[in-house]
């Protein structure tokens, strides 16, 4: 029975818990934390806590030896199929993750000519460090050109028959992310392989499918992978990039930049450890559903607008699953307001223009973003709200 799984997990997360007249519908910005992970931080700053590096003492062998296994766990967790070859490089986030990969990878392999196609209508995390890294080309005089992912007009998941025809000799690199932050899409990223051939190198933006549904990098033929640790249950300023191994990927030794975050290294690692213990499957179909339940509801009411694939393609289709993510917006209110307005009714929404590579100030919305903390109550708590304000307009 999922409800009283559900309700199992749901009792270990104190903030939520701790404040039963507060809804947090917020976890696409990042997620609240259970109970172990809050102990194994609490553990390892009260009995090891130490610099990671070259210690004489214990604290320090084993600070350094669980950033070690932490290395090892960030490789299962993504069912890493050649765990002896690739490479785990922790980082602050998803952000400093791709751009350790343009930083310390793509600049140094693109000459002139040389094709890159970035997802612009994504994240701007996924963009930025593209453009940078053909500035930075183009200050040394070589010439990189950038072709825009397409996208399919109803779906919003990436266009893979008007990629294929993008795709040529000079295309080295492609950037894609696994679920659209405000669309909520899961974007297919097991079909690029396919469409690009064996040569194209992909990275993969995992900043909302990780510890939301399983990634698993046998299925996922990508190159590099970034995601953010905070989205993930564990702390704020802890992240990774994982890089296969077998085109010899390296990644600058050393790459803290000084001394690793190691609380949340240790954070991370719980944080994996208790999702894989609930299970990313059942969080899917939990959030998948918790989704749906809004979708319904919300397309009842005349006055709001979803965006991103419609309601044919979200139910259990194996084409395109909505996540647990639905961005809308009223039709007369404004997203601002109807976000200040939720607030006062304690729910926590995010209204604004969601940090769209290509996003303008009137293309604020509202978007709920659920977790496994979430329940049918709170959704229909909104829907209630969502509903007299549908009447009033
Ligand atoms: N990519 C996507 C798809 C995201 O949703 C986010 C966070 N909103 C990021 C990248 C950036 O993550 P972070 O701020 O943790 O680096």
């Amino acid at each position: 029975d999922l409800s009283e799984w559900q309700a199992a997990l749901r009792s270990q997360f104190p903030i939520i818990t701790g404040h039963p007249a507060l809804r947090y519908l917020d976890s696409s910005a990042t997620s609240q934390k259970p109970q172990a992970v809050l102990d194994a931080v609490h553990q390892y700053l009260t009995t090891s806590n130490a610099n990671a590096g070259r210690g004489t003492y214990t604290w320090a062998n084993r600070t350094t030896a669980l950033i070690d296994q932490a290395e090892t766990r960030v490789k299962t967790f993504l069912h890493d199929p050649e765990p002896e070859q690739s490479q785990v490089h922790f980082t602050s986030g998803t952000t400093e993750g791709l751009r350790t990969v343009a930083r310390d990878w793509l600049v140094s392999c693109l000459t002139d000519g040389d094709e890159m196609i970035v997802p612009f209508a994504d994240h701007q995390a996924n963009a930025q460090p593209w453009l940078e890294t053909q500035r930075l080309l183009a200050e040394r005089g070589t010439r990189v050109v950038i072709r825009e992912m397409p996208y399919e007009a109803d779906s919003h998941d990436y266009d893979q028959q008007a990629l294929a025809g993008l795709v040529n000799d000079r295309t080295r690199f492609v950037a894609a992310t696994h679920v659209h932050h405000v669309y909520g899409a899961d974007m297919n990223v097991h079909r690029i392989r396919a469409t690009v051939g064996p040569e194209v190198v992909i990275c993969l933006d995992a900043a909302q499918s990780i510890g939301h549904k399983t990634v698993d990098m046998s299925d996922l033929d990508v190159d590099f992978v970034a995601f953010s640790g905070h989205k993930a249950m564990a702390l704020p300023g802890i992240g990774a990039v994982w890089a296969r191994g077998r085109r010899g990927h390296r990644f600058e030794p050393g790459g803290w930049n000084g001394s690793p975050n190691t609380s949340g290294v240790v954070s991370l690692h719980a944080a994996f450890d208790w999702l894989e213990e609930a299970g990313l499957e059942r969080i899917e179909d939990w959030t998948v559903d918790l989704g749906l339940r809004l979708t319904d509801g919300l397309s009842k009411l005349r006055s709001y607008e979803i965006l991103g694939c419609p309601l044919s393609l979200t139910a259990d289709s194996a084409v395109q699953r909505r996540q647990g993510i639905v961005t809308f917006r009223h039709r007369g209110i404004g997203s601002n307001d109807l976000g200040f307005i939720l607030a006062s009714h304690g729910l926590m929404v995010r209204a604004d223009g969601h940090c769209q590579a290509q996003a303008g100030e009137k293309d604020s919305s509202v978007r709920v973003s659920l977790h496994l903390y979430n329940t049918p109550e709170d959704i229909d708590h909104l829907l209630q709200i969502l509903t007299d304000l549908d009447h009033e307009s």
